[in-house]
């Protein structure tokens, strides 16, 4: 069983690192698309080798900032299936689904159901380019980084592709049973290890993280880029840092899709360093759960756990 799986993460590897994305994928399966790495992650999960899993977003990229390609757009058209997380995030979407001309494609929205947090003021406006219509009015989109969304959301793909593959129900159904027990033990971990957190504040950069300081009761004071990809003014930056300053704040953290060049800033005012949380993964931690456990080391060194 390992060996297959590590097989088909080998395979998945292939995928991710070939973006020209129709490159010849063996026919047999189900070709999926889906916007970000996590949800490409959970599809991969539920697929058990049946599916041809492309994600749209490359690595390194925020789809905050993310510009799709021409290629996008034929790709979608071969497609069956489109996940995407919904309320904004994927804000280029409709034009290219309008642009692949696939009538028979699926398309999910897996935030769909959920309780979705308001963005903070006018948070998350893309940087720079005015026309771009984002999740300001639809809430903050970064549902998946909390784990019990995350099952929610596994949900919704397995059913969407149970109903595009109905010869792989027994698989989808028994994979995604499988991966949800998964994250409900990565849930489990998470608890306990912020149940032992010095502090329950910190200073993130920008409002992705939400829905898990929502779930874990920890409580952002402060965020580096309200609007992710704009550097705060210097105004801002003095009063994160007085912020800092007040709370005792160790570590303010930088997210690897953008530069942390304002963390830097601001954590030599106060003396404090810059760790990274990654919102989406990147190879080779690629996957969720690891993404996840990751994040939480990064947060456990800023936070303290009592040693
Ligand atoms: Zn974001």
């Amino acid at each position: 069983m390992r060996i297959v799986r590590h097989l088909t993460m080998a395979l998945w590897v292939v995928v991710l690192f070939g973006f020209g994305f129709s490159s010849g994928q063996a026919s047999d399966r189900i070709p999926v698309a889906v916007s970000i790495l996590p949800l490409g992650d959970f599809t991969r999960m539920i697929g058990g080798g049946r599916l041809d899993v492309r994600v749209m977003v490359p690595p390194g990229t925020s789809p905050h900032t993310y510009e799709p390609t021409p290629a996008s757009a034929r790709m979608l058209a071969t497609v069956r299936v489109l996940i995407l997380n919904g309320l904004g995030l994927e804000f280029w979407a409709e034009k290219l689904i309008d642009a692949a001309n696939n009538p028979a494609l699926v398309v999910v929205r897996t935030a769909e159901g959920l309780e979705i947090l308001e963005n903070e003021r006018d948070d998350e406006q893309p940087a720079g380019d005015g026309d771009r219509t984002v999740h300001s009015t639809r809430g903050n989109p970064h549902v998946w980084l909390d784990p019990i969304n995350a099952i929610h959301q596994v949900k919704g793909i397995r059913d969407a592709i149970k109903q595009a593959d109905p010869d792989g129900i027994d698989v989808y159904q028994a994979h995604a049973a499988r991966y949800i027990e998964e994250l409900n033990h990565l849930d489990e971990e998470i608890r306990q290890t912020v149940a032992k957190f010095e502090t329950r504040k910190l200073i993130n950069f920008h409002a992705g993280f939400s829905y898990f300081i929502r779930r874990y009761g920890l409580e952002q004071v402060a965020v580096v880029e309200r609007t992710p990809g704009r550097e705060p003014s210097p105004k801002e930056i003095a009063n994160i840092v007085e912020t800092a300053k007040r709370f005792g704040i160790k570590a303010i953290f930088a997210e690897p899709q953008f530069p942390p060049k304002a963390a830097r800033v601001i954590a030599e005012e106060c003396g404090a360093q810059v760790l990274f949380l990654n919102p989406l993964g990147d190879p080779p931690d690629f996957s969720y759960v690891e993404t996840m456990r990751r994040n939480l080391r990064q947060l456990t060194k800023a936070m303290g756990n009592g040693d």
